[in-house]
């Protein structure tokens, strides 16, 4: 005789749902080849059908999404410094985090040639390179490194829902938000065509690679001033473009600009064009907006300081955020306002902004998170 095989409460509610679900195809397959096609008005089944499908559309939503939601303990989104390190430490930490490279794998860094601040590598390593290291090192752990862009979330329960491209739908126990900022750039072609020979939105970064050269710096608040500052300590000269008879930086670096001879601020100023050949940006065209009058200053380095964007839209109305959308986090923590989400990088700081301060909040994004988990008896 045969013994009956013993399902557990689980497998018995996944396996009504399968059936239940190619029941529904089914149906619906009938509905759409026989019904409507050869007895439109065989006892006025038509005219009950709509309604009928459109119920069983929206259960069939339901048992899709309870049988295809992705349940993670630990999910990363975002993939650049920041991300990569909280995937390093969480992954160690046995969280089994899955991280969502987001729309630029890697991040700011893979638009960088040479990065040559990032402690550990003597020589200065290729951005790309170094973002390819740190995925490498988080996967040695044993990190789920997926392609995909999180498009939509839910904070208001436990667990989180986020979703992926608009149709991976998921439930994190902690999610970890490493989505960066995104430097604002003035349009012109040459950015696009330059960047990287000459083209930069990161002074502290490629400053280093025009060492007594002449460069200009394009913006007019603390980050251009700050930038003008560093990089006159390094070139021979430094063009100030403000677009406007003012500044909007804080005037104790706005008097350090003017004090410093080394730079020289055009006022009421827009650059017109990028002017360049195959090795890179030989200068640029400028255009006073009060004259009209264009002149050309021959240079060989163009910083776009206008400030950054913290990718943060998907977040608004569910985490706290500042005036320019950067997300709160606690000081001296990665907690945001609603607890099991974390935030790290360049997407909570206006200040830094340096790969190695974004690691830093990464790994203290991952603690966090571990910490978290485990007084909730999740981990
Ligand atoms: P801001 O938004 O403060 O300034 C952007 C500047 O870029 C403005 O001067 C703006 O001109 C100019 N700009 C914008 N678009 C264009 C354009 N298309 N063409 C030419 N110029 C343009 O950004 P920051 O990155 O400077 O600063 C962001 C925040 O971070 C600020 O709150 C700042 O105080 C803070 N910060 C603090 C630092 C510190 O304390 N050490 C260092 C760096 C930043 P306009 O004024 O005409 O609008």
């Amino acid at each position: 005789m045969m013994t009956p095989i013993k399902m557990d409460k689980r497998t018995q509610k996944v396996k009504l749902c399968v059936i239940f679900f190619f029941f529904i195809r089914f149906v619906q397959s009938y509905k759409t080849n026989v019904i409507i096609k050869t007895q439109k008005s065989l006892f006025g089944i038509v005219s009950i059908f709509p309604e009928f499908c459109r119920l069983v559309n929206f259960l069939e939503r339901i048992i899709c999404y309870k049988i295809m939601a992705e349940k993670i303990k630990c999910l990363i989104i975002g993939s650049g410094p920041a991300g990569y390190t909280a995937a390093i430490y969480a992954s160690r930490a046995g969280l089994q985090p899955i991280m969502y490279q987001g729309g630029q794998p890697g991040g700011q860094l893979t638009t960088t040639t040479e990065v040559d601040n990032f402690p550990g590598y003597p020589h200065g390593v290729d951005g790309p390179a170094m973002m390819q290291d740190l995925e490498n090192q988080a996967k040695r752990f044993g990190t789920d490194v997926r392609f995909g862009l999180a498009t939509k979330v839910d904070f208001s329960s436990q667990p989180k829902k986020v979703w992926i491209d608009d149709t991976t739908e998921l439930e994190a126990d902690a999610v970890i938000i490493a989505t960066g900022a995104s430097a604002k750039w003035l349009g012109l072609e040459g950015e696009t065509t330059f960047n990287g020979l000459g083209v930069s939105a990161c002074a502290v970064c490629d400053g280093f690679f025009y060492r007594n050269q002449t460069v200009a710096v394009v913006g007019a608040g603390d980050t251009a001033a700050e930038e003008a500052s560093y990089l006159a300590n390094l070139c021979e000269k430094v063009h100030m473009i403000v677009r406007r008879d003012e500044m909007r930086a804080s005037l104790i670096m706005q008097e350090r600009v003017k004090k410093n001879p080394k730079i020289e601020i055009h006022w009421n100023s827009e650059t017109e064009e990028i002017l360049g050949d195959a090795n890179g940006v030989t200068g640029i065209r400028l255009k006073n907006n009060q004259t009209g009058k264009t002149e050309e200053i021959a240079l060989t380095g163009f910083f776009v300081a206008i400030g950054h964007q913290p990718n943060t839209s998907i977040f608004k109305g569910q985490l706290d955020m500042d005036t320019q959308e950067y997300l709160i986090t606690e000081k001296g923590s990665s907690r945001t306002n609603i607890e099991g989400v974390f935030a790290c990088g360049d997407v909570q700081d206006s200040i830094y902004r340096q790969a190695v301060t974004a690691a830093g909040s990464g790994c203290m994004a991952a603690l966090d998170a571990e910490r978290w988990l485990a007084a909730k008896g999740l981990h």
